[in-house]
């Protein structure tokens, strides 16, 4: 399209929703149950959804993050069922929750000095840390590799149901592999109903983008994904710490260090094209693609900030919020992928003219790693 475009093929990467359809072939339909929270401590759905997480199923249910799909995480069968539902590669390895900081030492081992400061100040909270794990752990759990992912989530229904379940629950995303993440149990319901025991509706998250996960096994602490708390706030707590991600899918590659970088990402079923740049010059770029696109016939939906939604107020679109309040793209951007989705776009155009610093970074991250087109204005 344009020579300033770095376009990337969907086709060359690993496609999870591709391996979605092949699972549905196998994975024995189920009647999803929906439960309902009111209130939380002693709540009986919350009961019952913990007595399915203790005898090997899957229960869905809201993080502040994003909704995860849990299972115990020491029972090997139970695992495997996420990877089932999700039709998620067996080499890409789970977040294990846990519902203190005790029950982390239960799964790691030589925990590093740096890795308790981080659980005293983040947890419960969106930090995911990566150590060595015991024996216990499983390698359906870790895809084989001799460290865990752990994190205390900071959601009190997400805490009871561990609590209440007496098992640190392996829990991914909640969606199809290779689907935008859900951020509302319809969400869920919209990739995984049939394929999954149970999900606790807790309404939307907070968040709305996953953790940030930080692998604690090396000398300088390293950074494998970006998300809401930043590498300066981990800094203040801790000293150094690397950056050990990009933007890029790694598809061909053996060697990363965290197995999810090769996997397409986050990506709706519609086409999806990031324009980058100030708001002037995204929102020209924007304007002659409308015309363009409208041209050739395509239905086009747009995810745009508050500033530019007043520019396309005719056109289908979804708010990323305020382009100097990025924690309002962070909670909107896989809300707004899915709702345009379901409203049958062709293509998405994304106004990347937001603010990049703080969970700005995290966004960007997940739109880079969706997008089929990066157009830089
Ligand atoms: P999800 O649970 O879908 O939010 O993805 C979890 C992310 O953490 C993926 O990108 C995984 O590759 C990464 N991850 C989980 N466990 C490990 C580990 N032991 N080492 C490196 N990365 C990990
Ligand atoms: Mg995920």
């Amino acid at each position: 399209m344009h020579e300033s475009a770095v376009c990337r093929e969907r086709a060359s990467a690993y496609s999870g929703v591709q391996l979605g359809f092949i699972y549905e072939k196998t994975v024995m339909k189920k009647d999803t149950r929906i439960f309902r929270t009111g209130g939380i401590i002693g709540n009986e759905q919350i009961i019952e959804a913990a007595r399915i997480l203790r005898e090997g199923g899957t229960v869905a249910f809201p993080t502040e993050t994003v909704y995860g799909l849990g299972a115990d995480a020491l029972n090997e069968k139970a695992v495997s069922r996420i990877f089932e539902a999700k039709g998620r590669p067996a080499d890409n390895p789970l977040i294990v929750h846990v519902d203190s900081k005790e029950r982390c030492m239960d799964l790691v081992r030589n925990v590093p000095e740096k890795a308790l400061l981080l659980m005293d100040e983040f947890w419960p909270g969106p930090l995911t840390l990566i150590m060595e794990r015991k024996p216990i752990v499983p390698d359906v759990t870790t895809g084989g590799l001799d460290t865990v992912a752990v994190r205390m989530p900071g959601n009190e229904i997400a805490l009871e149901l561990i609590r209440q379940s007496g098992k640190p629950i392996a829990a991914p995303s909640a969606n199809l592999s290779g689907r935008p993440s859900p951020t509302t149990a319809g969400h869920v319901l919209s990739d995984l109903s049939g394929r999954i025991d149970a999900v606790v509706d807790g309404g939307e998250v907070s968040i709305g983008l996953e953790s940030t996960v930080v692998d604690m096994t090396g000398d300088i602490p390293a950074i494998l994904r970006p998300g809401k708390i930043t590498k300066e706030e981990l800094e203040l707590c801790i000293g150094d710490v690397r950056i050990a991600y990009d933007d890029k899918v790694h598809p061909e590659s053996e060697t990363v260090r965290s197995p999810g970088m090769k996997y397409t990402h986050y990506s709706p079923d519609s086409i999806v094209i990031l324009v980058e740049g100030q708001h002037e010059s995204v929102i020209s770029r924007i304007k002659e693609m409308i015309v363009d696109f409208n041209h050739r016939g395509a239905n086009i939906g747009l995810l745009l900030t508050e500033e530019s939604k007043k520019v396309f107020p005719c056109e289908i679109s979804h708010s990323l919020g305020e382009k100097e309040k990025p924690e309002q793209a962070a909670k909107n951007l896989f809300f707004g992928l899915r709702y345009l989705d379901e409203k049958k776009a062709d293509i998405i155009i994304v106004d990347g003219s937001f603010d990049p610093d703080g969970i700005g970074q995290a966004v960007f991250n997940r739109l880079r790693k969706a997008a089929d087109m990066i157009i830089k204005v």
